[in-house]
């Protein structure tokens, strides 16, 4: 139980079959394989083996695959991080990790030396389409034609083969352990649930950071010896275009890409009528933009549900039987679930309470968090922290999320990592951030502060979050009270503040 055996073994069945997709280019899976190969030796000669942990700053492409199963080949770790993070947040988490390489894209290239000084267990930055000469830096194809063999590896199932960093309620993400074990049994769970074959064409559009991609759409298809449509970014036109082209049959989403395509007026019916099936997660799917879709275009939808510690997929509206708009679907194999109450007793079909998961999916802890692990993992249950319903069908229903992260977009925005930009500025007493509904993106950041004195605007305000801030975590909308509703203990009260009405036109 390796995830690269498993790529292994698909190049032995079906070393011909085309793997990968990119732009004018075909890899089948005797390349792909070969390539991981070859990468596992460069990385090897560069100190990389069995833990070492090496974050992938890369966007969407076959390099993305090749270096993700080359890392776990050898029994490293890998730590997949949005190319678009501020150096500080990159930085927060190359340092909680103890990252030993990076390999990133060619944009970062300017911040190879500081990576370098800064991270005293960093000794390699590898560069993807960018030189520079320095030592410890290599490009990219310099390490995969380094030559040499990959070592065999003494690997269990259950060492780490990936780090995600996720939600917290500390500020900072937190790095979610996921064994072999854990992505194998998830990608298994996911191709024999969607039927996924070797006839199959997956559209790889959503992140490949993120884990709803990098199980839905890389480790299950390459599992089942089916071909990946690399994307590298989502545009409704070219996505609906590139599904006719290559006549896929599978496309992976958040609600707002569907929204997206539902919406233009350029994407048509014969567009998306190669597809047999649509998969929504991340975030809760309007119900209208559901049956909107698979009227338009003739398309099932399947809404899941999944959360990074449990690699992802939990549940799946089912293929066999009725899907239920508005519902999350049933669990998928290998994956058991329940509604309960504060005191961990299951509560009666209809009535709220938190959904907790268990199986082989679910994460070791989180990294160096014994406290938040032994909250999030009780009795072999993982408490997801979503409030959810169960229907008498064992349908789940998610209703409102226990913890406060905001997803805009199918991106996850801490509310604590906002406010402790906002807390940065000088004329900023309190502040608290939540997130409200948006109709093109599920959500959005507002802000509410508390100024000092008179005087700063909203506009300065939100310049000031972008100097320090992803864009998509940048509040849309800064509100300015007298003071923050606060319940007795001192704790801003954000259920007050999210019932406030905005006077801000947005
Ligand atoms: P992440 O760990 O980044 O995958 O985020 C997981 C969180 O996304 C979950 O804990 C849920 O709050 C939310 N989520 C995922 N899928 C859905 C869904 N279908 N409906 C509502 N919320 C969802």
């Amino acid at each position: 139980m390796n995830l690269s055996t498993n790529l292994r073994q698909t190049a032995q069945t079906t070393p011909d079959v085309t793997a990968l997709l990119y732009l004018d280019q075909k890899i089948s899976y005797r390349e792909l394989n070969a390539d991981v190969d070859r990468f596992a030796a460069g990385l090897a000669a560069r100190g990389i083996g069995k833990g070492s942990k090496v974050a992938l700053l890369l966007g969407n492409s076959p390099d993305f695959v090749i270096a993700y199963y080359a890392i776990v080949r050898l029994g490293g770790v890998a730590v997949p991080v949005n190319p678009l993070y501020t150096p500080g947040e990159i930085q927060f988490i190359l340092a909680d990790c103890g990252i030993e390489a990076v390999i990133a894209v060619g944009q970062m290239a300017p911040l190879a030396p500081m990576v370098l000084k800064m991270l005293p267990t960093c000794k390699n930055v590898i560069l993807v389409g960018a030189d520079l000469e320095m030592e410890g830096v290599s490009t990219f194809e310099a390490v995969l034609n380094t030559g040499g063999e990959v070592p065999t590896v003494d690997a269990t199932p259950d060492d780490i083969a990936v780090i995600l960093y996720t939600s917290g309620t500390t500020g900072h993400p937190k790095g979610a352990l996921l064994s072999h074990r854990n992505l194998c049994s998830n990608a298994n769970s996911v191709g024999d649930f969607l039927n996924m074959s070797e006839k199959d064409l997956v559209v790889a559009v959503l992140p490949m950071f993120h884990v709803f991609c990098m199980t839905v759409c890389l480790n299950a298809p390459l599992y089942r010896g089916a071909t990946i449509l690399v994307m590298p970014r989502f545009s409704p036109t070219e996505t609906a275009k590139a599904i006719q082209f290559h006549q896929a049959t599978m496309f992976a989403g958040v609600p707002t890409m569907f929204n997206f395509l539902l919406q233009h007026p350029e994407v048509v019916k014969e567009d998306l009528s190669s597809l047999k099936l649509a998969i929504s997660g991340g975030a809760a799917m309007p119900v209208a933009v559901l049956e909107g879709f698979e009227k338009k275009f003739d398309v099932i939808v399947s809404e899941g549900y999944g959360l990074s510690e449990a690699s992802p997929v939990v549940t799946f509206n089912p293929l066999d039987r009725p899907r239920k708009a508005g519902t999350i679907g049933v669990v998928i194999p290998c994956v058991e679930a329940r509604v309960v109450d504060e005191m961990g007793n299951d509560v009666e079909p209809g009535v709220v309470g938190e959904l907790i998961c268990r199986g082989d999916n679910v994460m070791i802890g989180y990294l160096n968090r014994p406290e938040e692990t032994a909250l999030a993992l009780r009795d072999g249950w993982l408490y997801t922290g979503d409030m959810a319903t169960i229907d008498t069908e064992g349908y789940f229903s998610i209703v409102d999320r226990k913890k406060d992260m905001i997803i805009v977009g199918g991106f996850n925005v801490y509310p604590r990592e906002v406010e402790e930009v906002l807390f940065h500025h000088p004329n900023v007493r309190e502040a608290a951030v939540v997130g409200v509904p948006d109709a093109n993106y599920g959500e959005k950041v507002r802000a509410y502060v508390a100024l000092k004195q008179e005087g700063s605007t909203e506009e300065e305000l939100i310049e000031h979050c972008q100097a320090a801030l992803t864009a998509y975590k940048v509040p849309k909308e800064v509100i300015v009270l007298e003071e923050l509703p606060k319940n007795t203990t001192g704790k801003i009260l954000r259920r007050e503040l999210r019932k406030h009405e905005s006077n801000t036109v947005s």
